[in-house]
């Protein structure tokens, strides 16, 4: 399997590949860049269809949070690991001891939390090998914690600043909003968009995530085939990446994107794609930046949550700047945000 001439391979500092006989853990951990702090960015655990898809994602979602933690103006670089999940290596504490020591062997480089398939406990269990994660049950009135509902906090912010770019409104009653994926966020993002007045359309592939949300809330619930050319003014993608595809894109009818998973372009050019038709798209990685800002609260120990909810609620006016610029100039928002991101970094190298 080629590295360094993979299609996503972006100059990433390091790649590292590790494996616990006891555990049955195969993990990637993937250090995109270091140029502005050590590389932070969670661990995610999915069954993936091969290795190569895998390293595929290490690399991308690592890349990925690079460019998230510029933006954000996080002391963070980016990076990013996987855990192969399998039958071989049922998850367990010791699983995720083992995987704690992998990144205690990186020494600092890369930092880990929880991202899909992961959880707070999972993080202590971590934590009982390596000092380098965050993530972890809150103490008192500090940061830290689950950094979802902070994540859902600013999609649902941005979601209210693409709709007045957009739409022209200020408020998000009445509008129609599908959510892809009712898990960790789309749960706590539906939450906020049914108090602010949103109907609400959603799908997941995991009925009990669907039994949980359609016991507290009133959704519609469509096949997740159709999720995402549901009949809406904004889409939320809440679930995983490359759902944004020259097949996909030409169907879609909302018009606004806006949600918080990570990689929904499947391609740079999808952004242009969705440009030319007009839909506005919030950029993943600026949008849903809530999350690491908590985890950088938290680990650096010197935020407390009042400070984290007003670094998360600037996460509206950097959408907005975007908007702004894009407007003017008639480039797509993604081009802009990975402009920025790119300049950010140059300059600290
Ligand atoms: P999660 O695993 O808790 O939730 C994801 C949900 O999506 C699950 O319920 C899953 O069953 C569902 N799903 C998967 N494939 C689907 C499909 N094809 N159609 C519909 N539903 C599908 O994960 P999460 O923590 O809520 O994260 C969701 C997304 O947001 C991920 O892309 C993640 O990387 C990104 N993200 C999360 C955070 C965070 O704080 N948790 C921060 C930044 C970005």
């Amino acid at each position: 399997m080629g590295v360094f001439d993979h299609a996503e391979f972006d100059n990433h500092e390091s790649l590292h590949y590790f494996q616990d006989e006891a555990t049955g853990l195969q993990a990637i951990i993937a250090v995109h860049s270091t140029a502005l702090g050590p590389a932070a960015g969670g661990c995610r655990r999915w069954t993936y269809a091969s290795d190569a898809d895998a390293l595929t994602d290490a690399l991308r979602l690592s890349r990925g949070m690079t460019y998230k933690n510029a933006v954000a103006g996080l002391q963070f670089g980016g990076g990013k690991s996987v855990i192969l999940a399998s039958p071989n290596a049922p998850k367990s504490p010791r699983l995720f001891a083992a995987f704690g020591r992998a990144v205690a062997s990186l020494g600092g480089r890369y930092i880990t939390a929880e991202d899909v398939g992961c959880s707070v406990d999972d993080m202590r269990h971590v934590r009982e090998e390596t000092e380098f994660v965050s993530g972890l049950p809150q103490n008192g009135s500090s940061a830290g914690g689950d950094p979802s509902p902070w994540t859902a906090l600013g999609c649902y912010q941005g979601i209210e600043a693409a709709v007045e770019a957009r739409l022209g409104k200020d408020s998000l009653k009445g509008l129609r909003v599908a959510v892809q994926g009712v898990g960790h966020v789309g749960l706590y993002l539906c939450r906020q968009l049914h108090e602010a007045g949103a109907e609400l359309i959603v799908s997941d592939v995991n009925p009990d995530h669907l039994e949980l949300i359609k016991a507290e809330l009133p959704v519609i619930e469509v096949a997740p085939s159709e999720l995402l050319y549901a009949d809406v003014d904004v889409l939320a993608p809440c679930a995983l990446g490359n759902v944004l595809t020259s097949t996909t894109i030409p169907r879609i009818r909302a018009k606004v994107i806006a949600g918080a998973a990570n990689n929904q372009l499947a391609t740079e050019a999808d952004g242009a794609r969705l440009a030319e038709r007009d839909i506005l798209y919030a950029p993943d990685y600026v949008i849903n930046a809530g999350g690491i800002i908590s985890v950088a609260g938290e680990y650096y120990g010197s935020s407390s949550e009042a400070e984290v909810r007003a670094d998360v609620c600037r996460i509206r006016d950097r959408l907005q700047s975007i908007f702004d610029e894009a407007k003017s100039t008639g480039r797509p928002t993604n081009e802009l945000a990975d402009e920025l991101a790119r300049n950010l970094v140059a300059a600290a190298q």
